[in-house]
């Protein structure tokens, strides 16, 4: 099945990639002119960020996750990955920061963790983004086998969140010097080495996704938006370390862009996936119903829908009646014509007897091969006879020309009716059908019976 993900994009899907494009990177160059002008403080900003930070990309990896089992893409495994260790970071990054939930961060974290960590964050997301595309490039006509799914979906998924947790592991039990104590001076190339790997790692991740995928599917589309959005966060917090600036507010909104983006992706898909399963699902409902030759209900559908109509009549104390139907001399037409003219013949009269009943809960259906069965919920002998009469007289008007002894198509047909003093069983109501269209064969077929009895 065509992925919504990876299909090629529209030109709809392209022109509001670009747009969305345009707006993250004039949001970016109009903050980063302001980047230390001081906002109002919002103290829980910082922590309810990264709690959806945290939230956005264990979703993200859960979707990825699943996505890679079902369709075995290892890119989709390893970008699960870039969100796993995105989501592992951001959350020891929040235990460690000093003022959130200690003054010196939790974990026995140093005064400088919680930097090192957003450091490890913020250029490890980018290099597993890069790693996962050029995967994608390399192994392209790989295909994990189906046995070794559940291997893989851990190896790529617990690889970073291992790698996440050893240098999150570094980061607290070594006093590491500042990594960004030449940043806030609002001069992105004066910025330290470690700042500045960190910066190149997500220039670097915008060139291979764009470079690698062209932009072609919705993916790549979506995902260049996600580290675009990473680059900004980043870029931002390097111009300026202050707190509540302008920068550090647009940098925190940003850091919850490049997750939540994927999020909705991967949601929009499942939902249209739920749409089109649903579809599909009916579509299979109504053509398993149908017989494949006159289009109308089959012998199925009648044996369930009548025995549910038979009890619910007989719940209900409500009569119930059938009229069974046999095109006449039959054989006689197939001689002449051939069975190709035959089949065109009975899905003639199928249409003329679907045309004569009226309410929603009648149906007509092919019972055999040129035999029909009506089923009338709520309806009296007497009305059955007059539905049956409507079906001789619409089958007649047919005019279909035939070797019989009228000279065209006509029917026979026997009306009986359930309960008050008829037939008392399902069967015993097509048997008391069946035995009153045969009497109307006996009599000189062209005509309807009712039955007697049941
Ligand atoms: P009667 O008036 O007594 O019912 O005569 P009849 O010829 O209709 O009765 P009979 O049961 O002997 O023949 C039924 C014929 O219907 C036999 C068969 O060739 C034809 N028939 C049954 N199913 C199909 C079908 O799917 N396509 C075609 N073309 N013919 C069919
Ligand atoms: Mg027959
Ligand atoms: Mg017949």
């Amino acid at each position: 099945m065509e992925s919504f993900l990876t299909q090629n994009a529209t030109r709809k899907q392209t022109a509001f990639l670009g747009v969305t494009a345009l707006i993250v990177l004039l949001v970016f160059a109009t903050s980063a002119t302001h980047a230390r002008v001081a906002l109002p403080i919002i103290a829980p900003f910082m922590p309810m960020c990264a709690l959806t930070v945290f939230t956005t990309s264990g979703i993200a990896t859960y979707l990825l996750a699943a996505r890679f089992t079902a369709t075995r893409q290892p890119v989709m495994g390893a970008l699960g990955g870039a969100y796993a260790f995105t989501a592992l970071t951001v959350a020891l990054q929040l235990l460690t920061f000093p003022g959130v939930f200690a003054p010196t961060g939790l974990l026995g974290a140093g005064p400088r963790s919680s930097l090192w960590i957003w450091v490890f964050w913020h250029g490890g997301f980018p290099s597993f983004v890069i790693l996962a595309v050029m995967a994608r490039h390399r192994f392209r006509r790989v295909s994990i086998p189906a046995s070794a799914i559940g291997v893989w979906a851990w190896l790529l998924i617990a690889g970073p969140i291992a790698v996440g947790a050893a240098l999150g592991a570094f980061a607290i039990y070594f006093d590491l010097p500042s990594p960004l104590h030449a940043a806030d001076n609002g001069n992105l190339f004066a910025i330290g080495t470690t700042a500045r790997v960190t910066w190149l790692l997500n220039i670097v991740a915008i060139v291979v996704v764009l470079l690698a995928g062209r932009l072609r599917t919705v993916l790549d589309q979506w995902l260049w938006i996600a580290v675009l959005a990473c680059f900004v966060d980043t870029s931002l917090n390097l111009l300026t370390a202050t707190r509540f600036s302008v920068g550090w507010y647009v940098a925190r909104v940003f850091s919850m862009f490049a997750p939540g983006v994927l999020v909705c992706l991967l949601v929009w898909e499942v939902s249209l996936l739920y749409r089109r399963l649903f579809d599909a699902h009916a579509a299979l409902l109504q053509t398993s119903a149908r017989d494949g030759l006159t289009g109308i209900y089959n012998r199925s559908y009648f044996d369930e829908q009548y025995r549910r109509a038979f009890d619910y009549a007989e719940r209900m104390r409500a009569p119930l009646s059938i009229i069974m139907i046999d095109i006449d001399q039959f054989k006689l037409y197939n001689d002449a014509f051939g069975h190709l003219k035959g089949d065109a013949c009975l899905a003639a009269v199928a249409k003329a007897l679907v045309g004569v009943v009226r309410r929603p809960t009648d149906f007509v259906a092919r019972y055999g091969g040129e035999e029909f069965a009506i089923v009338l919920p709520d309806t009296d002998l007497r009305g059955a006879s007059d539905i049956a009469e409507r079906a001789r007289e619409a089958v007649m008007s047919l005019s279909l020309h035939a070797p019989t002894s009228r000279g065209y198509i006509t029917i026979s047909a026997g009306c009986a009716i359930a309960g008050q003093g008829g037939a008392s069983s399902p069967e015993a109501l097509v048997e008391a059908a069946d035995a009153a269209m045969y009497r109307a064969k006996n009599a000189g077929r062209n005509r309807i019976d009712l039955a007697t009895t049941g």
